[in-house]
């Protein structure tokens, strides 16, 4: 009967081995060479924009070089045209000085009787005088035709000047407008830019945040395979001496027996009770830990045996940041047992237990100060002082 027993925990036993080696957490290396992958590649995208920014900052500085260029032009050739205005108007005033001489003269001649040259011929006294007379009449209309040539000549030589300098202007204007679009368009890739460099400077930071938290992640899982590993080794050598046992004690005796059975209906969870803390309240030992304290804490080296305080079915065999790994088994009549802390689990939810059954091992996890079980009972989903029933 007993060496069915062991044959039972044996067979429980390395069930519990393999659930735990499924469940253990990889260590995520791939996803920190990724991210450190995922930081150069950001780096270097960044580096690209920041020399695309300065390019665009130069070309920037250039057009508004050329800008301050085309000014400076555009005020000499205004200066230009101003100055040819000035020269027309002077012209004008020129050519009408000349035609008002010239009217001058000829009403002179018609005051004077002299309207015509047959008239100033016929007047004149002498052939010298006539001659005088033709001459003079003759130089005068030659030089107010001449006069008027000339001024008429310049005016028009100024006014295509001036035509030449306004289409030189408004070709200057042209080009002007023309730089002011160009600084426009260099402005906004140069807005756009820093909008990306920006960007690329948020997603390093955010990658680089990642990369710490993976690193982090793995350095914790590391800690906590390293953790299993030995429960593991300890559960595996209780398990080893709790067969050796089984096998060598041949007799009916209950010597083989590894938990203690007190007054109450249930088995004590440990083979050596040793209570470290009582039932109900207290001060919390460790933050994040409940004031009442909902069951009692039996003191224990990580890896010690922990069996079935009855028969009865596997409800629950999981992890909780609170409980660490812990176990609930359920005893019928609305009595249930709770497990926690443990740091190995060799059950699993809907397996049958038999009572003093080891079930899983002392350990630290969840919140604890140091290794030990918590152990609660429970009626009708309450939990009670596990001593009323131990
Ligand atoms: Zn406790």
């Amino acid at each position: 009967m007993l060496k069915k027993k062991a044959r039972h925990m044996a067979v429980a036993f390395m069930a519990g081995i393999m659930i735990f080696s499924l469940t253990a957490v990889p260590v995520q290396a791939d996803s920190i060479s990724e991210a450190e992958q995922r930081g150069k590649e950001l780096q270097q995208q960044k580096e690209a924009a920041e020399n695309e920014k300065n390019s665009l900052a130069g070309q920037l500085n250039q057009v508004i070089s050329d800008m301050q260029e085309a000014e400076e032009k555009l005020t000499k050739k205004q200066d230009e045209i101003k100055k040819a205005q000035d020269e027309l108007v002077q012209a004008q005033i020129q050519e009408n000085d000349q035609y008002e001489a010239m009217k001058l003269r000829i009403k002179y001649m018609y005051e004077n009787g002299n309207t015509s040259l047959l008239e100033i011929l016929l007047s004149a006294r002498s052939m010298g005088d006539l001659l005088n007379k033709a001459e003079y009449v003759q130089t005068i209309s030659e030089y107010d035709r001449n006069m008027l040539e000339k001024y008429e000549q310049l005016t028009k030589e100024i006014e295509k000047k001036e035509q030449v300098l306004k289409k030189e202007e408004e070709e200057l204007k042209t080009l002007q407008n023309d730089l002011i679009a160009k600084r426009d368009s260099v402005n906004q890739l140069l807005a756009e830019k820093e909008v990306q460099i920006s960007s690329l400077e948020q997603q390093i930071g955010e990658n680089a945040a990642k990369l710490q938290q993976l690193i982090k992640e793995a350095e914790e899982a590391k800690r906590r395979q390293a953790e299993a590993e030995a429960a593991r080794k300890a559960a595996a050598e209780a398990a080893r001496r709790a067969a050796q046992a089984a096998s060598s004690s041949g007799s009916s005796s209950s010597a083989g027996s590894s938990y203690v059975s007190g007054n109450g209906t249930l088995a004590y969870p440990v083979a050596s009770p040793r209570i470290t803390s009582g039932y109900g309240y207290r001060t919390a030992p460790t933050a994040g830990a409940t004031s009442r304290h909902d069951g009692i804490d039996f003191g224990g080296a990580t890896g010690t045996p922990i069996y079935a305080s009855e028969a009865g079915t596997v409800v629950t065999a999981s992890y909780n940041s609170a409980r660490g790994n812990y176990v609930v088994v359920n005893h019928g009549n609305g009595i249930q047992t709770w497990y926690q802390h443990c740091s190995a689990v060799y059950v699993s939810a809907g397996q049958k237990v038999s009572r003093g059954q080891n079930i899983a091992a002392i350990g630290a996890t969840g919140i604890v100060t140091g290794p030990h079980l918590h152990y609660e009972v429970h009626v009708n989903g309450t939990p009670v002082n596990p001593l009323s029933y131990l």
